[in-house]
């Protein structure tokens, strides 16, 4: 039984049935798929959800597949963990820490839309798989094709960090580094698509690859005991994720699933933002920038769809905020030190921007927070250069070591064991 209709342009409204179109012939605006949710309503609720297993799918009448999907079986259903100490600190009274570092098999948040867009992929015919990615991206394809056995081909700007490109070619996909930045990588792939007929899934598999994101919405919501947080603070790199969210809390609320308001803040690097400058400012257009941050996996400077980024903030009631590099690399310990939580630098931009928005008074500390966190910081050690440097190395002896234990202030008073 099938729950998807079609599709349809975001900009115009034209319709065009589940294919492999991905723009308007009209007005060449990006396509969105359209659900029976007559259909959905009447088949499934939230306590038919809350006992299907925990990955993504346990929303897949919301989901743009009409057969068995192939992957993504352990993806998504990530925790929401509630912070005690980081909420402390930050002197909030209810903070949530949506952790998709550890997303299932490439912890990122990119583990939801991929299983989407590869399984959709397959159903369209597609025989080869394909991404432009800043690496979170490429590292999911790139796994969920191993596991699928799907032929993959990656195009990423040479630049990037090293574990990510070896998070890729573990799986043995075909890689192929660009000179240039994401955005001239990304230009290249639309002609390589067209002229290939390969899948990419965020250019001609768009439409499809998108949805998966909405799952971070349902899970937010269902994890919350289906109710919608006050505030979510999202990262914004070309778009894909906080629209989705917005539109997952949109079916929800429609459904009468869910309760609840939340508005929503997008979160970019000050090097490379060009979605909050433009709330910022009040505009109704993106002006395109030359990234420049640390924050390589959200450094786009011309987002396919950020200007539906605006639009679903500002219809929310929230706001945006942006982070330097050194705030962002603050962030990555603070969340460390008090929640355990390693993120990459797309968590720590999230989180200074949270900081900045709770400084402004733009989010009021007594309702519920939600923050989301992207990405794992195992792949981007790079970033903190040679930070890391143990206290001491000492020889393996008693008596060495009382030495130096007994010289340090920081550690002391500690409780002698019984
Ligand atoms: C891709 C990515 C994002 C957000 O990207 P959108 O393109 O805006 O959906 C955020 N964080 C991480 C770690 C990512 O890899
Ligand atoms: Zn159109």
């Amino acid at each position: 039984m099938s729950y998807l209709k079609g599709l349809e342009c975001k900009q115009c409204g034209t319709r065009y049935p589940a294919d492999r179109s991905f723009v308007c012939l009209e007005c060449f605006g990006p396509l969105e798929v359209r659900y029976d949710y007559s259909k959905i309503q009447s088949d499934l609720n939230p306590k038919i959800i809350s006992q299907r297993e925990e990955n993504l799918w346990r929303y897949r009448e919301l989901l743009p597949v009409t057969g068995e999907p192939i992957t993504g079986f352990h993806s998504g259903y990530t925790p929401l963990v509630r912070s005690r100490r980081l909420a402390e600190h930050l002197g909030v009274k209810e903070l949530y820490l949506k952790d998709d570092s550890v997303n299932h098999p490439s912890l990122s948040y990119k583990d939801r839309v991929v299983p989407v867009a590869l399984s959709r992929g397959a159903e369209l015919g597609y025989s080869v798989l394909s991404c432009a990615s800043t690496g979170n991206l490429a590292n999911a394809v790139a796994a969920h094709c191993a596991q699928a056995g799907f032929p993959c081909l990656l195009f990423i700007p040479q630049d990037i960090e090293a574990a990510k490109i070896s998070g890729s070619l573990i799986c043995k996909p075909k890689v192929v580094a660009m000179e240039g930045n994401y955005d001239d990588v990304n230009r290249l792939c639309a002609e390589i698509g067209d002229h290939y007929g390969w899948g990419f899934v965020n250019v001609n598999l768009r439409p499809y690859y998108t949805e998966g994101a909405k799952t971070m919405g349902y899970e937010i919501a269902e994890q919350l005991g289906w109710r919608l947080p006050d505030h979510l603070i999202l990262p914004t790199a070309g778009g894909t994720l906080l629209p989705k969210v917005a539109r997952a809390f949109h079916e929800l609320t429609e459904l009468g699933w869910a309760q609840g308001k939340c508005k929503i803040y997008s979160a970019q690097a000050e090097g490379c933002a060009p979605v909050v400058r433009a709330l910022l400012q009040g505009l109704d257009h993106i002006v395109p920038e030359k990234p420049r941050t640390l924050a390589k996996s959200i450094a786009i400077g011309n987002p396919a769809d950020g200007i539906y980024v605006l639009q679903e903030v500002r219809k929310s009631g929230g706001w945006g905020a942006t982070a330097s590099d050194g705030e962002i690399l603050e962030a990555i310990e603070l969340l460390a030190e008090t929640e355990g939580i390693f993120t990459e630098p797309a968590g720590g931009t999230t989180l200074a921007a949270t900081i900045k928005l709770l400084q402004e008074k733009r989010i009021n500390p007594e309702e519920s927070i939600v923050v989301a966190i992207t990405g794992n910081g195992y792949k981007t050690l790079d970033v903190f250069e040679s930070q890391f440097e143990v206290d001491v190395t000492l020889r393996p002896n008693l008596k060495v070591f009382r030495e130096w234990f007994e010289a340090q202030e920081r550690l002391a008073p500690v409780e002698t064991p019984a």
